[in-house]
């Protein structure tokens, strides 16, 4: 055959600007394409000759990768099946290319699934050569080899060359803008990052070696690849080491992992990998991801949609020729492959977690503070992984032991359910800072948890949802009687002037903090209970945590932080205070107090009088009444707040009581902090 001139079968113009065009973000992929084709080629031959189609020696199948910088090529070259003239005319000349034009309007910024599309893994090598030749011989008898060149245009060349050995090589004439390729490093990484794997070792240049103060080529192959990763291998021949090993293989800076699951299934999809759960670090989320790879050839670590979102803060390989890579994200999250493979996924971790647990529950809880995000992000993204993990996830309390739900119910339900019948979970999520919380509760015989991890709030949320008749109530959220209401209880008795007096003697003393807002409260919480106990509403606190985490909740978070500052009338030291007061400021506090009560009664009576006529029907004379009142009720309230503060900043006791319940609440800080102690050092 003498040589030929042809024109690339395309319906399109011109497929060569089209790729330049629409493939340009991942230039690099070319490589993964040629390198794999070639692969299947050598085990195509390898096929052939275990059935009995081919009859001569196999050799060496390695595939060569090969960079020349001053010829400015790069070359992929394989001793496989080859192509005859036949051959590269149906399968490179020929491209079916029907409705090309939309397709690639559709995916154009999609390399990935235009390649994919139409088999276009060969003729990506134009993103980075202005001018393409093959040289192949096929492995079939009396076949001639062919030289098929082409410069990107349309046309190409085909002629008979004379080639000795059997297989192709590719040569890519790497153009200007894509020199790069041309680097040694650069393509060696790339190799490290597509071809690690692959199932026939991959050659690129020769091992080098500390030689003389240098380094220097030895004659030994540089192979680029493990052609039988450990995710090929039967799970039964692997020891503990083998994974652990294997990890470190892909991922070189990080720790030991936790557990590992080596996935098999042939059926109804065709899924190979292994999964491990590693230790977390909290920079580590983005870092070392799943590697998805498609019989052996790298594709993405981009496994959204492949695997549930919350398997994604596990790490390793996944394998799967089912999975239809080369489709957008969309189209893979619809795909029905894929629903079943993210299902089986899910399964086989929760089936792995129960075995761990079942089998060596004492290992399971001495991983637990490290998987325990995993466990709780998937019970919460997952219906069907709630199903299985309610079995198996732990609460941890502050003494540091383990419950699954089932058991922690049984220890508590005696001593901590109310008097409506409901299971009050007590929990902290700082153990020093809410420590005197924590040992109030205990010395009540209640249990508490710790829950401090990031999800926890969440978690706790969904917990509420789930069990039934159940409530999860912080320790330092309210008083130890009304942590869980057991009876009814008493509230402080006083009265209306009382309750003033001493609400303005407690507030003026309270620091001023940034955004945070005391309301002063008076209970009796019996005489051992300590003096003054500062709490925060569980669900304001719930609202303004859940505001922090989403945008658009703005309004709990402009609000001020709101505590209760509760006074204890039960307790000898507040008595004596309050006694001590009612002696300083009680006589001068009096006329006023009596004027006050004289004008809110007089009040009252015209408000009553006027309380079922509307705003316009009430008399001027009565309005302007009312409206004076008012004012010389404020007036005289305000002067005898004066007065009480300006007895209360001489009561250093009851400045250092209030002190007292921030500072077991982690709130007393800066200037105030220091006042206290020099205060402390006073008194001793
Ligand atoms: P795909 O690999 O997706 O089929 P390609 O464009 O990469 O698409 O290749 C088209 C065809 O060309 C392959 O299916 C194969 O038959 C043939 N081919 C490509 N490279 C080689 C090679 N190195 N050796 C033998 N045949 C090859």
């Amino acid at each position: 055959m003498s040589a030929q001139k042809g024109s690339i079968n395309v319906t399109s113009e011109n497929i060569v600007p089209v790729i330049k065009k629409f493939l340009y973000s991942e230039h690099e992929i070319f490589l993964r394409e040629l390198v794999s084709n070639a692969i299947d080629a050598a085990q195509k031959l390898k096929t052939l000759s275990v059935v009995g189609e081919y009859n001569g020696p196999l050799n060496d199948l390695k595939v060569e990768v090969k960079i020349d910088k001053e010829a400015g090529t790069l070359s992929v070259i394989d001793h496989g099946i080859g192509m005859t003239a036949e051959e590269i005319e149906r399968y490179i000349n020929q491209i079916a290319f029907s409705g090309a034009e939309e397709f690639l309007a559709k995916y154009k910024n999609d390399s990935n699934a235009i390649i994919g599309h139409f088999g276009l893994g060969f003729y990506s090598a134009f993103m980075v050569a202005s001018r393409v030749v093959i040289k192949t011989k096929s492995f079939k008898p009396d076949t001639v080899a062919m030289q098929w060149e082409c410069d990107g245009s349309p046309e190409f060349t085909m002629e008979e060359i004379h080639k000795e050995d059997r297989g192709t090589e590719i040569i890519l004439y790497i153009d200007d803008e894509n020199k790069d390729f041309l680097e040694k490093e650069r393509i060696e990484g790339l190799l490290k990052k597509y071809c690690r794997y692959l199932p026939v070792p991959v050659v690129f240049g020769k091992k080098e070696e500390w030689k003389d103060g240098k380094m220097e080529e030895t004659d030994q192959d540089n192979v680029i690849n493990k052609t039988e990763p450990e995710w090929t291998k039967a799970p039964a021949s692997m020891t503990d080491q083998d994974y652990i090993n294997f990890y470190h293989d892909l991922y070189p800076m990080a720790g030991d992992p936790l557990f590992w699951i080596h996935l098999n299934v042939d059926y109804p999809f065709h899924l190979t990998g292994i999964l491990y759960f590693p230790k977390l670090n909290n920079n580590d989320f983005n870092r070392n991801k799943i590697q998805l790879y498609c019989n052996q050839v790298y594709v993405t670590d981009s496994v959204e949609g492949v695997v549930p979102e919350f398997m994604m803060l596990l790490q390793g390989v996944i394998d799967s020729p089912d999975i239809p890579l080369n489709v957008s994200r969309s189209y893979l999250q619809s795909d029905q492959n894929v629903k079943k493979i993210s299902g089986y996924i899910t399964r086989k971790v929760a089936e792995r977690l129960q075995n761990i647990f079942t089998d060596n529950r004492a290992d399971f809880e001495s991983k637990w503070d490290d998987i325990k995000i995993f466990i709780e992000y998937g019970m919460l993204s997952d219906e069907k992984f709630y199903d299985k993990a309610k079995d198996f996830v732990l609460l941890k309390n502050v003494e540091g032991q383990y419950f699954t739900l089932e058991e922690y119910k049984k220890l508590i339900v005696d001593n901590q359910t109310d008097k409506d019948g409901k299971l009050v979970y007590l929990y902290a999520n700082d153990k020093d800072a809410q420590f005197t919380y924590i040992e109030n509760a205990r010395n009540k015989g209640y249990d508490v948890l710790l829950l401090d991890g990031q999800l926890d709030n969440h978690f706790i949320g969904m917990l509420e949802q789930k069990l039934e008749n159940s409530a999860f109530v912080r320790v330092d959220s309210d008083i130890i009687p009304n942590l869980i209401k057991k009876d009814d209880i008493q509230s402080a008795s006083l009265n209306d002037e009382e309750r003033r007096m001493y609400t303005q003697l407690f507030k003026s003393q309270i620091p001023t903090l940034e955004k945070t807002e005391f309301l002063v409260m008076f209970e009796a919480i019996g005489a051992t209970a300590h003096p003054v106990v500062v709490t925060q509403n569980e669900f304001m606190r719930r609202m303004k945590e859940m505001q922090s985490m989403q945008p658009g909740m703005s309004f709990f978070g402009e609000m001020p932080d709101s505590f209760n500052l509760i006074v204890n009338m039960d307790n000898p030291l507040i008595k004596q205070l309050l006694e001590n007061a009612n002696n300083k400021f009680g006589g001068e506090v009096a006329p006023t107090n009596h004027d006050i009560k004289a004008k809110t009664d007089e009040l009252d009576v015209l408000r009553k009088e006027n309380s079922s006529n509307k705003e316009d029907e009430i008399a001027i004379a009565d309005k302007e009444k009312m409206t004076h009142l008012e004012k010389e009720i404020a007036d005289l309230t305000a002067k005898e707040d004066s007065i009480i503060a300006a007895y209360a900043s001489t009561d250093e006791k009851l400045r250092h009581l209030i002190d007292l319940s921030l500072l077991s609440n982690n709130m007393l800080k800066g200037e105030h902090l220091n006042k206290f102690i020099k205060r402390s050092i006073n008194i001793l």
